[in-house]
């Protein structure tokens, strides 16, 4: 049977968000990226001045905001639109501020249980490419396919830049690869679902892959669960 849900798990920049989408349009999939519910939280903490070491008021935003991520409702190369509170922060929760304060929001186990339920919720109607770093791990660790992408930092790094002038943003790339190997370091390290892959989880190297051989790659998992 082809798998209900497949969850796409890996650091910073290994390609979750253009595989993932990839993939679940091939498949007529919705594609989750839960990473934007964190960006998004961060990004209306920082907005109303919140310190992002404060789990227990993080968390109370947390059950308030509306977060909703909805089909690209602007053509400048995004996969989604991020609305908080009704508002597209969408290009924002790109910026060095939201980058480099999101794995110290996402640390906090109070935060992480509020958020939760919204991404069982999502994976308890099938059909779904949900993509992060603890997917296959906590979120729907009985999901039926669990892939781990992986590829070193400065590969990582070179395809973020290019991801970033694709959307009309010219970033620092020195200070792209201090925010990128920070936040998987603070990933990684957390106590509570940190970075790391599912026992269970088919792990792909990127390094010399293009897109297409990674989307092709994984079709082809799924094609042999589903024959
Ligand atoms: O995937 P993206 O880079 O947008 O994720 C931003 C941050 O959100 C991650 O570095 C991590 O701190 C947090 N995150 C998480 N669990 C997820 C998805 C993202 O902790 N499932």
């Amino acid at each position: 049977m082809r798998p209900a849900v497949i969850t796409i798990d890996g650091p910073a920049g290994s390609g979750k968000t253009v595989v993932g989408k990839r993939i679940a349009d091939a498949l007529g999939y919705l594609y989750l990226d839960t990473g934007a519910f964190y960006r998004a939280l961060t990004w209306l903490a920082l907005s109303r001045g919140i310190d992002p070491h404060d789990g227990v008021t993080l968390a109370q935003l947390a059950r308030q905001v509306t977060i909703q991520i909805v089909h690209p409702t602007v053509a400048d190369g995004r996969p989604y639109t991020v609305l908080v509170n009704g508002q597209d922060v969408t290009t924002e929760l790109s910026l060095p501020d939201v980058a480099n304060t999101v794995s110290i929001v996402a640390a906090h186990p109070e935060v992480r249980a509020e958020l939760l339920p919204i991404q069982r919720r999502v994976a308890s109607q099938g059909q779904v490419v949900m993509a992060g770093r603890d997917i296959g791990t906590v979120v729907v660790p009985d999901a039926d396919l669990k892939l781990y992408l992986d590829a070193p930092l400065p590969i990582r790094v070179a395809r973020r830049l290019a991801q970033l002038r694709e959307r009309g943003i010219e970033p620092d790339p020195a200070q792209i690869a201090a925010e990128m190997a920070a936040r998987d370091r603070l990933d990684q390290a957390r106590a509570v679902a940190p970075l790391r892959p599912a026992p269970d989880a088919v792990i792909i190297d990127t390094t010399a892959m293009s897109i297409d051989e990674e989307v092709a790659t994984i079709l082809d998992l799924i094609a042999k669960r589903d024959p």
